[in-house]
């Protein structure tokens, strides 16, 4: 795995610039990438984080972060670890009835908490990623509202923020509008907010000719609208004119597009209907073609001007592991290096040991050094926990 985190900076002031009218915070979403150079590299930019469990918190904090630059985003966590998060002090946003039952019981109004809704406003065209449906698991459902409101002046509850995360690609301001408009009226039930986080579902283009995110433009509508419910919202006589943060929580977009993956063509086989580019990776260091139906662009950099043929580009794991469906590619030969794009976002997080296949190392391209961040995992790394007992 390459990555050169130059396309990271540019990603990230690129959607500084869209949303600079406003008091803004991004959150990176490090369940895309989360090796601690990067994590620091962010940090390095202004960036906080987005965590999902307890040991991406972990993670956030030894690389520098301060508790209360991160936001704990779980769902379906238990109580024990929403009150480890507490501990270590960090932005908890609470994304079912119960838990917001036993948090206000716990803690009433002495640590402030965001609410996860989910204002149903479907994004994407992958069922797989879309999380906004009426029947997703995440957040409390933008109907339930009197429910969660009856809760928080029962115990009492300091909500500091409003929180919304429709899924991944999102294509037009249409839609983020729409989620926004919800959260917008939500609002005005909660005096104490202090940003409300309109979550991330900005598209990369994974083709050439991908249509994606137009951010200057979701920018423009975003912020003027997102000013004007300011306005609104600070003058309810309970604000006093304090100022509403608006915060994202990209993943996706930073990194994707920073991440090569580089694979060695071990075979070439040849059936009646199909040529096999056999390679030495798989479904185990990237999952996104066989899981969400992902196009990763692939190109031949060792036979670049080759004469261009079909192949179908496989993985060396026992399963269907294929990485690219009758795709034209510079002729490959054996032993040629591939190079899968895209892989910076979801591809090493999401690699597994299947068939105890090692995971691969990790390379950093910046400011003309190429550097080991991660090195490459032995079979020992992966048996150590097995434990040998008398039989
Ligand atoms: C995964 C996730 C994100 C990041 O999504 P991308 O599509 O990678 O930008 C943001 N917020 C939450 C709560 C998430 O679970």
């Amino acid at each position: 795995m390459f990555m050169m985190p130059k396309k990271i900076i540019a990603q990230y002031n690129k959607l500084k610039n869209a949303f600079a009218g406003n008091n803004l915070k991004i959150k990176y979403a490090l369940k895309a990438l989360n090796n601690i150079n990067i994590l620091k590299l962010l940090k390095q930019q202004g960036a906080g984080l987005d965590a999902v469990s307890i040991y991406e918190v972990q993670l956030g904090l030894r690389a520098g972060f301060s508790a209360s630059e991160i936001l704990f985003t779980p769902n379906g966590v238990s109580f024990d670890e929403i009150k480890q998060a507490v501990t270590l002090g960090v932005q908890i946003n609470i994304d079912n009835i119960s838990i917001l039952q036993q948090f206000g019981h716990e803690f009433g109004n002495s640590v402030p908490c965001c609410i996860r809704l989910n204002p149903h406003i479907v994004a994407g065209g992958n069922v797989h990623i879309q999380t906004g449906h009426i029947d997703s698991k995440f957040g409390i459902s933008i109907h339930q509202l009197r429910h969660v409101i009856r809760i928080v002046e029962k115990e009492n509850m300091l909500i500091n923020g409003l929180h919304m995360h429709t899924g991944s690609d999102i294509l037009d301001a249409g839609v983020f509008i729409r989620g926004a408009e919800l959260l917008f009226d939500a609002a005005v039930n909660f005096k104490d907010l202090e940003f409300i986080d309109f979550g991330s579902g900005f598209k990369v283009a994974y083709k050439e000719d991908d249509v994606i995110t137009d951010i200057e433009e979701l920018g423009k509508t975003i912020t003027e609208r997102f000013q004007s419910f300011c306005k609104e919202y600070a003058c309810l006589p309970e604000r006093q004119g304090k100022e509403l943060e608006l915060w994202f929580e990209p993943g996706k977009f930073l990194v994707s597009e920073a991440g090569f993956l580089l694979v060695k063509v071990n075979v070439v086989k040849q059936t009646t209907a199909t040529v096999f580019a056999g390679v030495d990776s798989g479904q185990n260091h990237l999952i996104r073609p066989m899981f969400y139906d992902a196009y990763h662009h692939i190109i031949n950099i060792s036979n670049p001007t080759g004469t261009p043929r079909i192949y179908t580009v496989v993985g060396n794991i026992c399963e269907t592991d294929t990485f690219a469906w009758d795709r034209k590619l510079e002729e490959v030969r054996e032993g040629d290096i591939l190079c899968i794009k895209n892989a910076g976002a979801y591809g090493y997080t999401m690699s597994n040991n299947y068939n105890l296949r090692p995971r691969p190392a990790e390379v950093l391209i910046y400011k003309n050094n190429i550097q080991l961040i991660r090195k490459r995992e032995t079979i020992d790394d992966i048996i150590q926990n097995m434990v040998e007992v008398e039989l």
